[in-house]
């Protein structure tokens, strides 16, 4: 049995997870290990606040992290995209977004995967066209932070460790918008952001956080119900329920009107604006009644459209024809038509593409 890993442990858990694994400590001991993890400790050697004898202990009954680098790409545009190794040799990709004015601010947008693969097999995605592969543990999502963490800020690691207050932070926000849904694996998304927003360590604000989900509108109500409150955005697409049910099936189990119903809810319950996420696949779901229906859909409820130009990945086609980029015209059509029914629209730069590390490029491959 491999030994059990810490990194992924909520800070009021820490105390039962070292019991368990053999080790009894006074009280003040599990905080003082969460601090040094959070802080991007990679061994119990660096914590130097423990006596020697503890920390020879420690590491003879468990491991602190549980992921390796495996690849490292490096847009020209400051996204870099690395390749994560887990313990049992899946692959799975993390991404490192600078932000808007890139690497002069030095400001990141940190995207997680939360699944090996993905069940949902939206045709216009990469990560979809390679089936599930198993879920993520909270351990393996916590550490694509820490790795996209230290690639953002190398020096930064505290010592000893200190609660970073939120503007300390090289990463500015996270979106769950890596390989896999995330609503289908909520249990370990949530103990992972339990880490990563727990004062007593990397102390990241929930408001910074943006999960996005393909609709599964049980977890909508799950998120809305038990938390944590971070924001949400729905991969959208097409209002059209016909279209949609071709492009991604998942809506044959979670109809529009269900997430739509769930979105409310979830503001109701104080969840704040949502963003509705359109990929835009060129002459499919670009026309007047495509506008139309997102306007309809959006009825009711606080939004904005996030528009996202497809990002090419090969064999992907739909209805036997391979997709297309849609053309900047098309784009900006598109906008205006939105916004002449009174939406609000924001554009998603195409960061990462030259390193396949945009939106629904990644795949778990070990090289580009
Ligand atoms: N499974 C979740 C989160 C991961 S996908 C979801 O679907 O929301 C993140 C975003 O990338 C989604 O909005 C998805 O619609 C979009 N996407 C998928 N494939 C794409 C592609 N080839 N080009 C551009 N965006 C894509
Ligand atoms: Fe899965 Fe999201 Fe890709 Fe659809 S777009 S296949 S839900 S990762």
């Amino acid at each position: 049995m491999p030994l059990p890993v810490l990194s992924g442990i909520p800070p009021e858990e820490l105390a039962a997870a070292l019991e368990a694994g053999g080790l009894r400590q006074p009280r003040f001991r599990p905080l003082q290990i969460f601090k040094w993890i959070a802080a991007g400790a990679e061994s119990f050697d660096e914590m130097t606040d423990l006596p020697r004898s503890l920390r020879e202990e420690l590491a003879g009954r468990f491991r602190l992290r549980s992921c390796e680098t495996a690849g490292r790409f490096a847009d020209a545009d400051g996204t870099v995209k690395i390749s994560v190794a887990l313990a049992d040799g899946v692959h799975i990709e993390a991404v490192l977004l600078a932000d808007a004015g890139g690497r002069r601010t030095g400001r990141y947008t940190a995207c997680v995967s939360t699944q090996a693969g993905c069940a949902a097999g939206c045709v216009f995605c990469k990560t979809g066209s390679m089936g599930f592969v198993r879920d993520l543990d909270s351990t393996e999502i916590v550490e694509q932070f820490l790795l996209l963490r230290q690639i953002a800020s190398p020096d930064a690691a505290a010592d000893p460790p200190a609660p970073r207050p939120q503007g300390a932070h090289a990463v500015s926000n996270i979106v769950v918008m890596g390989m896999g849904e995330p609503l289908l694996n909520l249990a370990e998304l949530r103990k992972a952001l339990a880490v990563i927003t727990a004062p007593e360590g990397m102390g990241f604000s929930k408001r910074r956080i943006t999960i996005s989900t393909c609709g599964v509108a049980p977890g909508i109500i799950n998120l809305a119900d038990q938390g944590p409150g971070v924001r949400l955005a729905l991969s959208l697409t097409t209002a059209d329920e016909e279209l949609r049910r071709r492009l991604m099936p998942i809506t044959e189990r979670y109809p529009l009107p269900a997430v739509k119903a769930a979105l409310a809810y979830f503001q109701r319950k104080g969840g704040g604006r949502v963003t509705l996420e359109a990929v835009l696949l060129g002459g499919l779901n670009t026309r007047n009644e495509d506008a139309a229906a997102i306007a309809d859909f959006a009825q009711g409820i606080d939004a904005a459209v996030n528009l996202i130009p497809w990002n090419p990945a090969e064999g992907l086609s739909f209805d036997g024809k391979p997709l297309r980029e849609p053309s900047a015209k098309e784009v900006e059509g598109f906008a205006k038509q939105l916004e002449e029914r009174g939406l609000t629209v924001t554009r998603r730069f195409r960061r990462g593409r030259g390193v396949m590390g945009a939106c629904g490029q990644l795949c778990g491959s070990r090289s580009l």
